[in-house]
């Protein structure tokens, strides 16, 4: 069994990452610059802001944290977002969701620029990676590709199910791994809450994906020895084990699944950091004119 080391990886995509800016920056080139609109204080979101913020600073990016209240308007916030797609300096940004209930989400990701969404989640964007054409691709899945492609996973002609079609990692994924390309190539089965036997589906697969939201719902009864397994879940439950008072779950039950597995992704340390390396990878990607 070989762990996926998502914190390892997306380290050392980071100095990659880095070492590109200084080249750019003693080039006289411009440097890329990423902003965030944080509406509100969700504590998980605050923490989120705060990684990719960090990670920015880290690789060298420009970085801008917009911040509004929760009462902020949908108009307020759409002017906003014309006014960022309009900043030559700006090569991309982000709007962190979730967003409070009275702003219509979709309408404000249709509202930024697709060529400066490296979120990934504008419908042209998703349309464009249906058809296998250029775009930017949603940081998870992007993350999971990278450390499929850097930890030389095969996915060629393999059974790969994916659990969860959600718009933000199980859909994406599911395309991805069927793409003509490599990785991918791969026969996939995408899961959801109406499958029913999602046992007898799981126990055929090569690759599992488990994007479903539910800590340890992969148990060991459940897959075939040899299988590669990506847990993109994280459940935060209270624990009296830990000095915080809180642990992180999966959706893999790690201790009976990892004995049979060929390779693993660990929570946390496996998809979670590759999600912020990705994001600083798509803005270079836009600084550097590579999408658009
Ligand atoms: P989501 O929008 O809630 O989607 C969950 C999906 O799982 C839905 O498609 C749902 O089916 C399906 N599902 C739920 N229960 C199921 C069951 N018992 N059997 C089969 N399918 C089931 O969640 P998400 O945003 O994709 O996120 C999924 C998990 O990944 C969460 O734990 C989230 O925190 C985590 N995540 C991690 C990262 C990271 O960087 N590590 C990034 C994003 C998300 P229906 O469509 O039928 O409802």
């Amino acid at each position: 069994m070989k762990i996926l080391d998502g914190k390892q990886t997306s380290a050392a995509l980071k100095e990659e990452i880095k070492a590109e800016v200084l080249k750019i920056k003693s080039a006289g080139g411009k440097i890329p610059h990423l902003a965030v609109i944080l509406v509100g204080h969700d504590g998980g979101s605050e923490t989120y802001v705060a990684s990719k913020v960090k990670a920015c600073e880290y690789v060298g990016f420009k970085s801008s944290l917009i911040r509004y209240e929760d009462n902020v308007s949908e108009s307020e916030l759409l002017a906003k977002i014309e006014e960022l797609n309009s900043d030559d300096d700006l090569d991309g940004f982000i709007v962190q969701l979730p967003l409070p209930k009275h702003i219509d989400e979709q309408k404000v990701i249709e509202a930024i620029d697709y060529r400066k969404d490296v979120d990934g989640f504008h419908p042209i964007n998703a349309g464009r990676l249906m058809l296998g054409l250029p775009a930017f691709v949603p940081a998870t899945p992007m993350g999971i590709m990278t450390l499929l492609e850097r930890y030389q996973v095969p996915t060629d002609g393999k059974h790969c199910v994916v659990i969860g079609r959600s718009h933000i990692v199980g859909r994406p994924m599911s395309v991805l791994m069927s793409n003509k390309a490599n990785p991918g190539n791969a026969t996939v089965t995408l899961c959801h809450s109406h499958t029913p036997n999602l046992k007898e589906i799981t126990l055929q697969a090569d690759i599992i994906i488990a994007a479903l939201g539910k800590p340890e719902f992969l148990k060991g009864d459940m897959v075939k020895d040899g299988v590669t397994i990506i847990d993109v879940g994280v459940t935060r439950l209270p624990s009296d084990k830990t000095k915080s008072g809180w642990k992180l779950y999966g959706d893999v039950a790690f201790d009976e699944v990892s004995p049979k597995a060929s390779y693993i992704t660990p929570v946390p340390g496996g998809v979670g950091p590759m999600t912020i390396v990705s994001l600083l990878q798509n803005t270079l990607l836009s600084a550097k004119n590579e999408i658009y």
